[in-house]
């Protein structure tokens, strides 16, 4: 099975980057696998505009169904598969699926796509980004890749140029789990992020930390100064969301309006079930 997952091979034939421990080489070894075996699957979570409480996007959040029916999170198996080389393949297919998904979804309403540091670095991305979308006809400000704060730093030219490539098809760039890395500002206008996701971490005390609130009004207003959207991870209450409001953040994103899950399991997203915009209630036109 190695032989045909393409990149894959990278774990099978590089024992020098092989995994060590057993444990994480039957892990890899069940991993290669699974994208052979469709035991992938991505569940979406919704991001919201903070004015109209409208949904404008879904990030695709990658899970892993074993066949005993468990459901494995990413930070169990992510890391494991940039160690081996399999994020590159296994990150292509969630670009590839996510942007096949997008047929469903309605036109004002895009995806956001993590994308790993390996992927980055690997210089194939801005390809198999537009193969994907040629394939299945989307234009590329419909796509939104998220990439971490701490990866930009590795500032190669490989790197920027990869970034580069990506914005002129179009292709929306974000900055995620901002303020939990080296925070480098000056990346934000570097590489012309179209937009930060302030981390979570102070999304969950800023009601209540001076701190975190200092940092969540830095960053709006550093951002809204450079053109750049903003958005809140992990918003669970509707007290953050008022502040929110309050403070200038354009985009939110969490527990209050839901985790992540199957694509059509959302109402008003035509999916396998079948249901029709007309019965949407989250209906994507902003209400005011
Ligand atoms: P992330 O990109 O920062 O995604 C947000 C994470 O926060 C998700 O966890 C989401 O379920 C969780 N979350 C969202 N709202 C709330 C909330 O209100 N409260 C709390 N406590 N958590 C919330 P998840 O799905 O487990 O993903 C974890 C990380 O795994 C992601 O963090 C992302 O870095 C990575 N990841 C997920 N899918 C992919 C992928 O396809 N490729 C790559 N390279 N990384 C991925
Ligand atoms: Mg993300
Ligand atoms: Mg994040
Ligand atoms: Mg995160």
């Amino acid at each position: 099975e190695a032989k045909r997952s393409g990149r894959g091979q990278m774990c099978a034939f590089r024992p020098e980057i092989g995994e060590r421990d057993d444990e994480s080489r039957a892990l890899q070894a069940d991993l290669m696998n699974a994208m052979n075996s469709e035991q992938l699957e991505i569940h979406y979570q919704p991001l919201i505009d903070v004015k109209t409480r409208a949904t404008i996007g879904y990030e695709a959040l990658l899970r892993w169904r074993r066949p005993d029916g468990r459901l494995i999170m990413p930070d169990d198996f992510i890391p494991l598969a940039e160690r081996c080389g399999l994020i590159v393949p296994l990150g292509e297919w969630v670009i590839r699926e996510a942007v096949r998904q997008l047929a469903d979804f309605p036109d004002d309403v895009g995806v956001a796509v993590n994308v790993s540091p390996v992927q980055l670095r690997d210089g194939n991305l801005p390809a198999t980004v537009m193969s994907a979308l040629a394939s299945c006809d989307q234009p590329g400000h419909r796509l939104e890749l998220e990439i971490t704060e701490n990866v930009v730093l590795e500032d190669s030219s490989a790197v920027r140029a990869s970034l580069e490539t990506l914005q002129k098809m179009g292709v929306r760039l974000a900055l995620d789990d901002f303020g939990t890395g080296y925070a480098s500002l000056n990346y934000l206008r570097q590489f012309r992020f179209d937009k930060v996701k302030i981390d979570r971490s102070f999304i969950s005390e800023f009601t209540s930390r001076k701190e975190s609130l200092a940092v969540l009004r830095a960053t709006i207003d550093l951002a809204s100064n450079l053109g750049i959207t903003t958005l809140a991870e992990g918003v669970e209450s509707e007290e953050q969301m008022e502040q929110l409001a309050r403070e200038g953040c354009r985009q939110a994103q969490g527990f209050l309006f839901s985790a992540a899950k199957p694509i059509g399991e959302f109402t008003g997203v035509p999916g396998q079930t079948g249901s029709g915009l007309a019965a949407a209630p989250h209906a994507l036109a902003p209400e005011a």
